[in-house]
């Protein structure tokens, strides 16, 4: 599937930190229990960085202990694609945003119930919004 948003690299260079960009665009892995998000518990949306996609609902945030962000489910599965990640010498399951291909981070198979995965995402890739209060 295509992706909808399609930027030249230099587009999204200018777009983002440099890291943000490392990150999204060169599918880099911020250092564990560096980034913004791991230990973050506002209630609201992670949204791609890249194209404010929203990905994820804080309502699936848990503690893995793994110094990085952590889902146990997407908010949209539609927002989300997959790919297979041979690199490290071990299969992982890359995880990017449907709509501008960022990388965000991998999905593994040793999530908490009721869904079992655990979406290990890294913080640069997501920017947070606060919900709203109740009117
Ligand atoms: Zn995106």
């Amino acid at each position: 599937m295509e992706p909808k948003i399609q930027k030249s690299k230099d587009e999204w260079r200018q777009q983002l930190t440099p890291e943000q960009f490392h990150v999204t665009r060169e599918h880099g892995t911020e250092q564990a229990f560096t980034g913004a998000y791991h230990d973050f518990k506002g209630e609201g949306v992670y949204e791609c960085v890249c194209c404010r996609t929203p990905l994820f609902d804080s309502s699936a945030k848990y503690n893995s202990g793994t110094g990085w962000p952590s889902f146990w489910s997407p908010l949209n599965p539609e927002n989300i694609a997959f790919k297979e990640d041979l690199s490290l010498f071990s299969r992982r399951t890359e995880v990017l945003c449907a709509v501008c291909e960022a990388h965000l981070g991998h999905v593994f198979p040793d999530g908490p119930p009721p869904t079992g995965e655990r979406y290990c995402m890294n913080s640069a890739a997501l920017n947070f919004k606060e919900r709203a209060a109740e009117a």
